[in-house]
């Protein structure tokens, strides 16, 4: 319980205005004063929780240029037992670049550089801030491709979306994130850098650090860079849209994706709910009264992409409507509009809670319509959406922002979602990690010895529990 006490005495230190400028001016005459935020500091202490009153404060905010700045900083707060907050693009759903402990964040996205690209071994070594879209250029533009592909890409960074092991509607074949580092450059304690792994693509001797790393969500130390590995860019990809009028048939129709004899690059649904929130956006006609939406996507050389699509269009033959986009332009169109699913159900009522459940893939009925009536229990208008193959849902609860109330229900219903998924063999979160929000929920899942496991891995990197406390666990 080391770090938990830790923890305490982190989050009860003063921040007066003053401690907070004496904090910034040191760390301005080590570093220089253009690494250190004097203004706008604002977006730092906020994350896509926003709206669900998610903010923290800081004492300052540090841009560094190199790894070697990182451990400089993390020297210094290590020695004065001050709280470091890791921070990328500051997407994340859970909070967990939120100093709610105060400290001093260390924001990656002055870290963007390429350290190598190598096409005809296909893989690069980039820096942590790196944008997500960046890398996925990058590779692109050297007839790569990086897979994993979350839903923020312009804004998120590899470094973030390697701390939160993130997923995408392409994890479904191609895994997520952690499946694509071969090595990774971290600061840790009390202020030196590490690297784990490196260009190769196999490596057993040790145990295993870089996973380690991967999916920590800032608590273990400060990711700078990573090898990641590409693939050839796929030549086509084929995506089609089924509507259901009921969600039994949409999930009868997920099951025969399984036994098609094809491995779709992609296997998503949309609930009703979601349909009439992200409407609008929809690049052709959606049809009125569609109770739920299967998307899949058949990709490789043209004629793999050809011939998984006509089994995958077998597959969906039962749907009142099939849109199958093939000009690369229409294709695109279909996943922006996907990708933006997230956005559009948060305007429906300006506020959601929005939980990252995954479950075994055939209770994935029951786990959408237990989010139906958990909304309903709570007065709640709820809805979800996500990554089918994966047993991925996005339930969500709308609400008003500002209203605590709303905001009190639907932290309840988010408890009784956690409970369901354990309940039906499955996880607390696939996608978006614990950060803040769903600090202390691990344990149901892992129970007390995994749990005192993880105390003990965090007492080992951080012994005294300055990395982003108040996160991932209790
Ligand atoms: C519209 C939208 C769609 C999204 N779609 C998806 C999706 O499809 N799949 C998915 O998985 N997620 C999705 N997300 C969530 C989010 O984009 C991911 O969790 C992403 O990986 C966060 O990256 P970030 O750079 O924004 O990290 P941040 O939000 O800044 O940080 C997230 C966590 O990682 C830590 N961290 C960040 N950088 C580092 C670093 N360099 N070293 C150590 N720790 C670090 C932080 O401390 C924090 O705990 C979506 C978010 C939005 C807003």
């Amino acid at each position: 319980m080391r770090c938990a006490t830790v923890r305490c005495r982190v989050e009860s230190r003063a921040h007066t205005r003053a401690a907070r400028s004496q904090v910034a001016a040191d760390l301005g005459r080590l570093l220089g004063q253009d690494r250190v935020l004097r203004s706008g500091i604002e977006p730092y202490l906020r994350d896509a929780t926003e709206s669900r009153g998610l903010r923290g404060a800081a004492d300052a905010v540090v841009l560094p240029r190199s790894a070697e700045e990182v451990a400089t900083t993390v020297a210094w707060c290590y020695e004065r037992e001050v709280p470091i907050v890791p921070r990328g693009g500051g997407t994340g759903f859970a909070g967990g670049a939120v100093p709610v402990g105060g400290g001093v964040v260390v924001s990656l996205e002055r870290m963007a550089r390429a350290r190598s690209v190598e096409p005809l071994l296909w893989r690069m070594e980039v820096e942590a801030g790196m944008t997500t879209a960046a890398v996925h250029r990058l590779a692109r533009e050297n007839g790569l491709a990086f897979p994993p592909d979350p839903g923020a890409a312009e804004s998120s960074q590899i470094g973030g979306n390697v701390a939160t092991n993130a997923g995408g509607p392409h994890a479904f074949k191609y895994g997520v994130t952690g499946a694509w580092v071969t090595g990774l450059e971290a600061v840790v304690a009390p202020g030196e850098v590490i690297r784990a792994g490196g260009a190769m693509r196999k490596d057993v001797a040790a145990y295993d650090l870089k996973s380690l790393l991967i999916g920590s969500e800032g608590t273990l130390g400060i990711i700078t860079a990573v090898w990641l590995r590409l693939i050839p860019a796929p030549e086509a990809s084929y995506p089609l849209i089924g509507f259901y009028p009921t969600v039994e048939r949409g999930c009868e129709a997920i099951e025969r994706v399984f036994g098609s004899g094809t491995v779709p690059a992609a296997l998503e649904y949309l609930d009703g709910g979601t349909l009439t929130a992200a409407r609008h956006g929809f690049p052709a006609e959606l049809p009125a009264g569609a109770a739920f939406a299967v998307i899949v996507e058949a990709d490789g050389t043209e004629a793999e992409a050809r011939a998984s699509r006509t089994l995958l269009e077998a597959a969906l033959e039962d749907a009142d409507v099939l849109h199958a986009p093939t000009d690369p332009h229409d294709v695109d169109a279909l996943w922006s509009w996907r990708h933006g699913v997230s956005l559009a159900v948060t305007a429906r009522r300006g506020g959601k809670v929005s939980e990252d459940i995954a479950v075994p893939v055939e209770s994935l009925g029951t786990a959408i319509a237990e989010t139906l009536e958990i909304g309903r229990r709570h007065g709640l208008e709820s809805l979800s959406w996500g990554h089918a193959g994966d047993g991925n849902l996005h339930s969500s609860f709308l609400l008003t922002p500002g209203d605590g109330e709303q905001l009190r229900r639907a932290e309840q219903a988010a408890a009784e979602l956690f409970e369901l998924a354990v309940r039906l063999g499955g996880s607390v979160s696939g996608e978006h990690g614990l950060g803040l929000v769903k600090n202390g929920q691990l344990v149901r899942q892992i129970g007390p010895l995994g749990a005192s496991l993880h105390e003990g891995i965090k007492a080992l990197f951080d012994p005294k529990g300055l990395f982003n406390p108040g996160k991932k666990l209790a």
